[in-house]
């Protein structure tokens, strides 16, 4: 009887994962690529939208998001600041399940971004809980959090996990979202799809499924970056890097 009932609770979580885990378009890559200023050293990203592999090259499992990559990694050191990627709202934030970690959900206006559509962004694998709560405002470039391994210890990156940023991000024409998940870890903005974060850089795309049509000049995104220093730049962008980036001396 305990059992059965055990049963159920699996897959009735079963179920659920995998409705919000499935999308009603497939992630396929944005054939978006990143540079940065020169004259600043950025972490890169050690694993890109929609790939098929994790950060050291190895298969990722075939039974999420079709094995497709959700987001983008960037592999850090436990306790490098993770930068809100442009003004917002926080509107949830928790520790998830296995895979997950703690997280950080932020919404960004057309007005935050300069972007067409509202942008839902997931920070994860925090190594602690953030400092803020549901909806304070964040401003471009703050900390939101500090990077870490939570959710990724176990299985493929063994007993101390990987520590790194997983940033998804969702684009959609509401504000509007609905909270989901055993964890209240997931967010269902409407009409919203998942995709590339590097989409955000672009800035004035007005379509985000013509990103794959996009002429080959368009392809290279130019992040803004925090320095140092704590300053954007170039100074007033709106949208940025999510962790800063080392400042070169010149010669
Ligand atoms: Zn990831």
């Amino acid at each position: 009887m305990r059992f059965t009932i055990l049963l159920a609770m699996v897959l009735a979580f079963s179920a659920q994962a995998a409705s919000v885990e499935r999308r009603d378009h497939a992630i396929a890559a944005s054939g978006l690529s990143v540079a940065f200023p020169s004259g600043y050293a950025c972490e890169p990203i050690s694993s890109p939208f929609a790939s098929a592999t994790r950060y050291d090259g190895s298969m990722r499992r075939g039974d999420r998001n079709g094995g497709m990559h959700g987001g983008m990694d960037i592999s850090l050191e436990t306790g490098t600041p993770l930068l809100s990627i442009a003004d917002g709202e926080v509107i949830a934030l928790g520790e998830g399940g296995a895979l997950e970690g703690i997280y950080i959900w932020l919404r960004h206006a057309p007005e935050d971004t300069g972007s067409p559509y509202f942008v839902f962004s997931k920070y994860q694998h925090l190594s602690a809980l953030p400092q803020l709560k549901i909806g304070d405002r964040v401003k471009a470039g703050k900390v939101v959090g500090l990077s870490g391994a939570t959710g990724t210890a176990g299985k493929h990156y063994g007993s101390s996990g990987y520590a790194h940023l997983h940033l998804s991000t969702f684009y959609g024409p509401s504000d509007e979202y609905e909270i989901k998940g055993m964890y209240g870890s997931m967010i269902t903005a409407r009409e919203a799809r998942l995709d590339d974060p590097l989409i955000l850089y672009l800035g004035d795309l007005h379509d985000v499924s013509a990103v794959q049509s996009l002429p080959d000049e368009r392809r290279t995104v130019r992040p803004a970056v925090v320095g140092d220093d704590g300053h954007i730049h170039p100074e007033g962008s709106k949208t940025v890097w999510p962790v800063a980036c080392r400042k070169l001396t010149k010669r």
